[in-house]
């Protein structure tokens, strides 16, 4: 018997276990401080009315015999993926009903994507990263190059011919940075990835929050379909993230080494997954209906406001930082020179507020932090107030 000894090759993962014993000592020693946490990923607001609606409908459907569903399918209800496609429409995207497969959420399918590429592959991600595409590749025993992002470059890594790679995770808008590919950027790394014959899986998962000219999704780009994935996710778009449910796109055309990748992932997903539930797909559809797209875009505009009193701070202190305008991710340089965790605790000693530090992210967040829009607005508003009085003493 043997186990997976990749597993030994995963660099513990120390940042948020390390920002709890840090927080909690603070607290331990300074019971009467009130601390504001702005380091959370998770969304704080409720889920819109129309989407707990139609999930307690469809509860009500499992419980009555004429209504009853067992099994769903496991790409998902033609119902869900076609209403996926029309919001893409909505942009100026075609993307088929059937190019669609629904999931529990874009984690799992950008972990789980890797079980449909050989083992042998050279992963590119950029750097800072959000740690998934790195573990779950390394767990495969992938060999993983990086790609600077860093304020040379807007903290928008793009590609370089003299480095080759197989499959190129990117993610626009970005999670840690909060900097998003313009339409010119983006055609860049397909050119590169259908030259080198490379997939590009392409995380989409904060697009809702884009708010200027900039594409909400790689198939806006000419040539993409022949080379890339997208994930997506309800999770920070409509307060999913306990809720559970994204979806995968994979384009009929999409093919290498000879293989469909459309047809390998639905073997793929038939034979480990068995689908998201009857009342989830119900409620992730009302939040594709006009009504669900109302009530869901006032929840974003709440982190967007909020992300605009951090980023205006920021822009009265004159310090470098990315995000806020397009994600509910700001990325900011630490003041004089500071480290990342230097900044942390004098953040968090000084001003009381909880945010992340960058190099958790990998070796170029060293020496950036990242805030984000998550929180309540009162806390939001305070948070700033303490940081522009800390540092502009
Ligand atoms: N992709 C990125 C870039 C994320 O930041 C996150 C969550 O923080 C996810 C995916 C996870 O999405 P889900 O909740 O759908 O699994």
């Amino acid at each position: 018997m043997k186990t997976n000894k990749n597993y030994n090759n995963l660099v513990p993962n120390y940042l948020f276990a390390e920002i709890a014993k840090r927080t909690n000592n603070f607290l331990k020693e300074n019971p009467d401080k009130s601390l504001i946490k702005l380091g959370i990923g998770d969304v704080t607001l409720p889920l819109a009315p129309v989407v707990v609606e139609a999930m307690k409908k469809g509860a009500d459907d499992l419980g009555k015999k004429e209504t009853f569903k067992g099994y769903p399918d496991y790409e998902g209800y033609e119902f869900l993926r076609q209403a996926i496609s029309d919001y893409y429409k909505g942009f100026g995207v075609d993307v088929s009903a059937d190019e669609v497969f629904v999931s529990d959420g874009a984690k799992s399918d950008c972990g789980n994507i890797g079980d449909i590429f050989s083992a042998d592959n050279t992963v590119l991600v950029t750097d800072p990263v959000y740690p998934v595409y790195v573990d779950s590749n390394i767990m495969a025993g992938r060999k993983i190059v990086y790609a600077a992002s860093n304020q040379e470059n807007g903290f928008a890594a793009m590609p370089d011919e003299n480095v080759k790679a197989d499959i190129i995770y990117l993610c626009s808008p970005n999670n840690p940075t909060g900097s998003a590919y313009t339409y010119d950027q983006l055609k860049e790394w397909v050119d590169y990835a259908n030259k080198n014959d490379a997939v590009i899986l392409y995380d989409a998962a904060y697009e809702a929050f884009i708010t200027e000219d900039l594409p909400r999704s790689i198939y806006a780009i000419e040539g993409a379909k022949s080379c890339a994935i997208e994930f997506c996710s309800l999770s920070k778009t409509a307060g999913f993230t306990g809720t559970r449910c994204g979806y995968t796109i994979i384009p009929k055309e999409l093919e290498r080494d000879g293989e469909n990748l459309h047809a390998l992932w639905y073997r793929r997903q038939a034979t480990k997954f068995n689908g998201v539930s009857w009342p989830v797909q119900c409620a992730a559809a009302a939040v594709f209906s006009e009504e669900g797209q109302k009530q869901i875009k006032e929840n974003i505009a709440y982190y967007q406001e909020n992300a605009k009193i951090i980023s205006s701070a920021l822009d009265e202190l004159g310090i470098y930082y990315t995000g806020g305008k397009n994600s509910p991710y700001i990325w900011l340089k630490c003041p004089n020179n500071m480290g990342s965790w230097e900044f942390f605790d004098f953040l968090l000693n000084e001003a009381n507020v909880v945010g992340t530090p960058g190099e958790g992210f990998g070796q170029n967040g060293e020496g950036y932090f990242r805030l984000t829009s998550f929180g309540d607005r009162e806390n939001t508003i305070e948070a700033v107030r303490r940081i522009k009085e800390l540092l502009k003493k």
